[in-house]
C-alpha cells in the first residue's frame, strides 16, 4: 500500500483529500505545519508528498527543498495561484508536479497516481529478488539460477523480474507489455509471447514443461509459487 503524506494546513482540504486518497487505496498520514511535515518526511518514508506552499512554522518550498537533500521522495506541491505555478516551476523546488487551489480533489487522485507512475518507471526497484533457484540483482543486471549466470535482454530481464517479485500472481499480456515499453498499445500483447518464449530458452531446463514461468491460459503469464 502506497503512503502519502499530506501537508497541508487547511484541516477541510487535508480531510476532503484524505477520504478521496484512501477511497483509492492509499494510506494517509497528515502534517498541518511544514516543520512537522518535514519530520514526517524523513521519520515515515512517504511515497509521495502533497505539500502546500504557505504553511506555518516552515514554508513549503524550505520543506521540499530539504527533504530533497535528504531523500528521493516524489513531491506535488499545492499553491493557492494558478499564476504561482510557472514562477515556482522556474525555481528548482524540487517538485514533480504543481496544483493550484481551488482543485477538484479527483484531478489531485489522478496526478498523484501519475507522479508514482512516472516515478516507478525511472526507478525501478532495485531490490534482490531471490525465489527458487532464481535470484535476480538488479543493481549486477544479473540473473542467476543455481550458481549458473544466465544472459537476458533488458526486455526479459524486466519480464522476469516483475513476476518473480510476485510469484503466483497472474500477469495480463497487457500489463507485462507495459513492464517493458512504458506504455502499452493494444493489439501489441503478442510481442510479449515471443519474448517469454525466449526467456523460457534461457531460463527453463525443460521448456515444454515449464518449472518458473507459467501459462496462464487465456490471460497471460506468472511466475511459480514456491510449493509448486
Ligand atoms: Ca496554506
Amino acid at each position: 500500500m502506497k503512503k502519502i503524506l499530506i501537508v497541508e494546513d487547511e484541516p477541510s482540504l487535508t480531510r476532503i483529500l484524505r477520504s478521496y486518497l484512501e477511497k483509492e487505496g492509499f494510506s494517509v498520514i497528515t502534517a498541518s505545519r511544514g516543520d512537522t511535515g518535514y519530520d514526517l518526511s524523513l521519520t515515515e518514508n512517504p511515497d509521495l508528498i502533497l505539500l502546500d506552499l504557505n504553511l506555518p512554522g516552515m514554508d513549503g518550498m524550505d520543506v521540499a527543498r530539504e527533504v530533497n537533500k535528504q531523500k528521493n521522495i516524489p513531491i506535488i506541491m499545492v499553491t493557492a495561484r494558478v499564476e504561482e505555478i510557472d514562477k515556482l516551476k522556474g525555481l528548482e523546488t524540487g517538485a514533480d508536479d504543481y496544483i493550484s487551489k481551488p482543485f477538484s480533489p479527483r484531478e489531485v487522485v489522478a496526478r498523484v497516481k501519475a507522479v508514482l507512475r512516472r516515478v516507478e518507471k525511472t526507478n525501478p526497484s532495485k531490490t534482490k529478488v531471490q525465489v527458487l533457484d532464481i535470484t535476480i540483482d538488479p543493481d549486477a543486471h544479473l540473473v542467476l539460477r543455481g550458481d549458473q549466470e544466465l544472459e537476458l535482454t533488458p526486455s526479459e530481464f524486466s519480464l522476469l523480474k516483475v513476476m518473480a517479485e510476485n510469484p503466483g500472481r497472474v500477469y495480463s499480456r497487457f500489463q507485462l507489455l507495459e513492464v517493458i515499453q512504458g506504455q502499452a498499445y493494444e493489439g501489441y500483447e503478442r510481442t510479449i509471447d515471443a519474448h517469454i518464449k525466449n526467456l523460457r530458452i534461457k531460463l527453463e531446463r525443460d521448456t515444454r514443461n515449464p518449472h518458473y514461468v507459467k501459462t496462464v491460459f487465456g490471460i497471460g503469464y506468472r511466475f511459480a509459487r514456491e510449493d509448486e
